[in-house]
C-alpha cells in the first residue's frame, strides 16, 4: 500500500528562527521530505527569518548542510536543488525594527501565509505584535507556536492574551509534536473506527493505564535551561497530558478540530488534584563516566526533577477508580515511549492455570518501532494440559506500507496541517490553560513542602519509590525496553 499524497495550496512559510536547532533538525528536513513526496506546489516558498546577517546563498548552503545531516542518505538526490531554490532569507530582529519592511515586501497576495515561531518563547509575543503592526499577517495567516507555552497558568494566560490581541484562535497553531505521531492518530482510529474496543473502554473493563516516555539522554548541553523547568513542566503538562486525553476522552461527534478539542478539555478539567503520596520525583545520579544531574544542571542545590511518576485519577463516570500511571524521565534504561491499557481479568477463572497474569493489554508504541499490539491469552501449544500464555496480536502498520520512510514524521505532518488550515492536532488556548491549572498546584505543593527528588542510577528504570507507587496498588510497571 502506498500512501497517497494530496498537494496543499500554494503557501509562503516564514520560519522565525530559521537557522536554529529545531529548524535544522526537524522543520526544514521535514519540508524537504514533503517536497520530495510532491506535496509542495511549485510556487510555494520557505522564508528563513533569523538574527544572523546571511545572504540567500549562505542560507541555502546552511539548509543543504542540515538536510545532508538529518535526512537519510537514500533520500538525497538532485532534487535538493529544486528545494533550495524555494528558500529565501531575511535577517530580522524580533525585538527591534530590522528586517520587518523587507519581510513585508516579500509577502504575496492570495497564497497561504504561515509564520512558524521557532524561537525562544520570550519572543513569541514580540513577533506576533510586529507581524500585525507591520501589516504582514492578513486574515488568512496562521501562526505556529512552539513549546513551551508558558511555565504556569499565569504566564500561559498572558501569552494567550498577547496572541489574541493580534490573531483569532482559528489562526493560532500551538504545536505538540506528540499529536503528529502516526500511532497517536492511530489510537483514535482504533478507538473510534472499530466497534471492538469502545464498549470495553471504561472502568468496568479497564484495570489501569500506563503512559511511559523514557529517554536515555541526560540534560547536558541544555542543563541550565532544563533546571528551570523539570519533567513535570517539560513533558507531563503537555505531551503526556495530550496522550492521556486521547485515551480518556469521550467520542467526539465528528473528527473536527473543536469537537475533538472540546472532548480533550473535558478530560483535563476532570483530572483530580494529585496528593503528595501519588507523586515520585527523581534526579539521575552520576554514572561510571558521566556526572549526574546536579553537574549537568550547573546547580548543586537543584531540586528540579529529571524523572517523575504520578498516579492520576479522572473524576467522571467512565474512569471512576481507574488509575492512570504516568512516568517520564531522562537517563533511563532505554529510549521507549508507550501507552499500555491493561484490561481486567475475566470475572471467573475456569482454567487451573498457575501462571497468574491473565490480562489483555493494548500496547501502543510511540517510539521506537511505532505500532500497536494487543496481548491476548491463548493455550500454550502442545500436550501437557491447559496452560495459558500471553501472545501479541500485532496491529502494527509498518507492514502495510511499502516504504517506512514515506510515513511523514510528526513535524512534517503537522506543518502540512497548518497549511491546510486543520487545527485538530493542535492545542487550543483553553486546553493549555486547563492543563496548567491542574499542574500548578502539584508543583506548588512540592515546592511548599521542600520535597527533594530521589536520586536514581543512570541506566535504571527510575527511583525505587516509583516501583512502590505501583506495588502499593498490587500492580507493576511494564519493563522499559526498546
Ligand atoms: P535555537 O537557539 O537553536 O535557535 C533560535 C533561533 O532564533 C535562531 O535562528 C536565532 O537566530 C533566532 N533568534 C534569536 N533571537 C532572535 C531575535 N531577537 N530576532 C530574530 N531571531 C532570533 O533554538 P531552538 O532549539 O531551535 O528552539 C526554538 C524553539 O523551539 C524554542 O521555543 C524551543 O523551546 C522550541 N523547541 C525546540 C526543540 C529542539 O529540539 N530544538 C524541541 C521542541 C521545542
Amino acid at each position: 500500500m502506498v500512501s497517497r499524497v494530496i498537494p496543499v495550496d500554494v503557501f509562503d512559510l516564514v520560519i522565525f528562527g530559521g537557522t536554529g536547532d529545531l529548524a535544522r533538525r526537524k522543520i526544514l528536513p521535514g519540508l524537504y521530505r514533503r517536497f520530495l513526496a510532491g506535496q509542495m506546489p511549485a510556487e510555494s516558498r520557505i522564508i528563513g527569518a533569523a538574527r544572523g546577517e546571511l545572504s540567500e546563498a549562505e542560507y541555502r548552503e546552511q539548509v543543504r548542510a542540515a538536510i545532508a545531516e538529518f535526512v537519510p542518505k537514500a533520500r538525497q538526490d538532485t532534487a535538493i536543488e529544486g528545494f533550495l531554490s524555494r528558500l529565501q532569507y531575511v535577517a530580522i530582529d524580533a525585538t527591534g525594527t530590522n528586517g520587518w519592511a523587507q519581510l513585508k515586501g516579500l509577502m504575496r497576495e492570495n497564497v497561504v501565509r504561515a509564520f512558524y515561531f521557532s524561537v525562544a518563547p520570550g519572543l513569541f509575543g514580540d513577533i506576533a505584535q510586529r507581524l500585525s503592526e507591520h501589516g504582514i499577517a492578513d486574515a488568512w495567516s496562521r501562526i505556529v507556536v512552539e513549546k513551551p507555552f508558558g511555565r504556569d497558568l499565569a504566564s500561559a494566560r498572558a501569552l494567550n492574551a498577547v496572541l489574541a490581541r493580534h490573531f483569532n484562535e482559528t489562526q493560532i497553531y500551538r504545536i505538540d509534536h506528540y499529536l503528529g505521531k502516526e500511532t497517536v492518530q492511530n489510537l483514535m482510529a482504533v478507538r473510534f473506527a472499530n466497534i471492538l474496543f469502545e464498549p470495553l473502554w471504561k472502568a468496568e473493563y479497564i484495570d489501569h493505564v500506563q503512559i511511559t516516555v523514557a529517554e536515555t539522554v541526560g540534560v547536558n548541553g541544555r542543563g541550565a535551561y532544563y533546571d528551570k523547568s523539570g519533567a513535570m513542566r517539560d513533558m507531563v503538562q503537555n505531551h503526556l497530558m495530550q496522550l492521556l486525553c486521547l485515551i480518556a476522552m469521550e467520542p467526539p461527534y465528528h473528527f473536527d478540530p473543536d469537537a475533538v478539542r472540546d472532548e480533550k478539555l473535558k478530560v483535563i478539567r476532570a483530572l483530580k488534584p494529585v496528593p503528595p503520596e501519588d507523586i515520585v520525583r527523581g534526579q539521575y545520579g552520576p554514572g561510571k563516566d558521566e556526572p549526574g544531574y546536579l553537574v549537568h544542571a550547573e546547580n548543586p542545590a537543584s531540586r528540579t526533577e529529571s524523572y517523575i511518576a504520578l498516579k492520576v485519577q479522572i473524576s467522571n463516570w467512565r474512569w471512576q477508580g481507574v488509575p492512570f500511571y504516568l512516568r517520564t524521565g531522562k537517563r533511563l534504561r532505554a529510549r521507549a515511549s508507550e501507552i499500555a491499557i491493561t484490561f481486567k481479568q475475566p470475572p471467573h477463572a475456569i482454567f487451573d492455570d498457575a501462571s497468574g497474569w491473565h490480562e489483555n493489554v493494548l500496547v501502543i508504541r510511540l517510539q521506537p518501532n511505532e505500532g500497536m499490539n494487543l496481548m491476548v491469552m491463548i493455550k500454550e501449544p502442545g500436550p501437557g494440559g491447559m496452560r495459558l500464555m500471553q501472545v501479541p496480536l500485532d496491529m502494527s502498520f509498518a507492514d502495510a506500507i511499502e516504504d517506512a520512510e514515506d510515513v511523514p514524521d510528526a513535524y512534517e505532518r503537522l506543518i502540512m496541517d497548518v497549511i491546510r488550515g486543520n487545527q485538530t492536532l493542535f492545542m487550543r488556548g483553553d486546553e493549555v490553560e486547563a492543563a496548567w491549572a491542574w499542574t500548578d498546584p502539584i508543583i506548588e505543593g512540592w515546592e511548599a513542602r521542600g520535597d527533594r527528588p530521589q536520586v536514581y542510577d543512570p541506566g535504571s528504570s527510575g527511583p525505587e519509590d516509583a516501583l512502590m507507587l505501583m506495588h502499593r496498588d498490587g500492580r507493576r510497571w511494564r519493563e522499559i525496553r526498546e
